[in-house]
């Protein structure tokens, strides 16, 4: 399967590719284009245009949870695929995976609404939405991950965050969204769901800025015996976060425009 980060908070070097606080994923295989999440505004489509991605080829769509840099992006490619329906375009059909609480407000410590800005209702015109506590699996191989159980604590108020796996032959590929429920819980559900221990890669968004460094140590002690082989901390996971982090794993960068491969 092939993988692209179409949006992340990191820019790289030499890559000349559009970053925002936001996150978004292309998994592509021989038969299916699969998103993960649609960042905060257009850029992921202007970055896989560049690319020589045509998103008008996705076939599912997963939000990894409703905040509006993982949601937003969406209403932009609602925009796109109403654009192209209205000039007699035929596009290949779209599903929409994800907690059924995606569309929930989401309230920030001002109580401030950063779910997602638009109405859900107004989706379903151009896509299906399959909203499910279970896991589905999208592929043979890649799976969405449904509700996460709490078996360690977790400071996110909200049931909605999920992530989606994939089974490759060196063992799981984990992806992220802000992590926000804990990543020992992801991690943990994901094992279970694939019923497979090892794990290859894990990349996405690991939200801990106002985790105490106790804490944090505490994941990079976690992380470490799991001896994750590829571990991409990215989006929201801050670079104090990242650099104790280091003192556990070997931390790698994720970037807009990062392309990796998994068997
Ligand atoms: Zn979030
Ligand atoms: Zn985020």
């Amino acid at each position: 399967m092939d993988f692209t980060v179409l949006v992340d908070n990191n820019a790289g070097c030499n890559i000349n590719m559009l970053a925002e606080p936001g996150l978004s994923f292309l998994l592509e295989n021989d038969y299916q284009k699969i998103l993960f999440d649609c960042g905060y505004s257009d850029i992921f489509i202007k970055n896989a245009y560049k690319m020589g991605l045509d998103l008008t080829e996705v076939t599912e769509i997963v939000l990894s949870h409703g905040h509006n840099d993982h949601t937003a992006g969406l209403i932009r490619l609602d925009i796109l695929y109403r654009k192209m329906l209205a000039a007699g375009i035929s596009l290949t059909h779209k599903t929409i995976y994800a907690h059924p609480d995606v569309f929930e407000p989401k309230l920030d410590s001002q109580k401030r609404n950063i779910g997602f800005p638009g109405n859900a209702g107004d989706l379903c015109d151009v896509f299906d939405l399959e909203l499910s506590y279970q896991p589905v699996w999208l592929t043979s191989k890649l799976v969405f991950l449904g509700e996460i159980p709490i078996k360690y604590k977790s400071d996110y108020k909200y049931n909605d965050e999920t992530a989606v796996v994939y089974k490759g032959i060196d063992g799981l590929v984990i992806m992220a969204g802000c992590s926000h429920i804990g990543l020992p819980n992801i991690i943990e559900h994901a094992k279970k769901v694939t019923k497979e221990e090892r794990i290859d890669t894990l990349i996405g968004g690991i939200w801990l800025r106002d985790k105490t460094e106790y804490k944090i140590r505490e994941l990079g002690i976690y992380l470490r015996t799991l001896n994750i082989k590829n571990f991409y901390p990215g989006h929201c996971c801050d670079l104090n976060s990242k650099l104790v982090l280091s003192e556990y794993l070997k931390v790698k960068e994720v970037y807009s425009g990062l392309k990796l491969s998994f068997d």
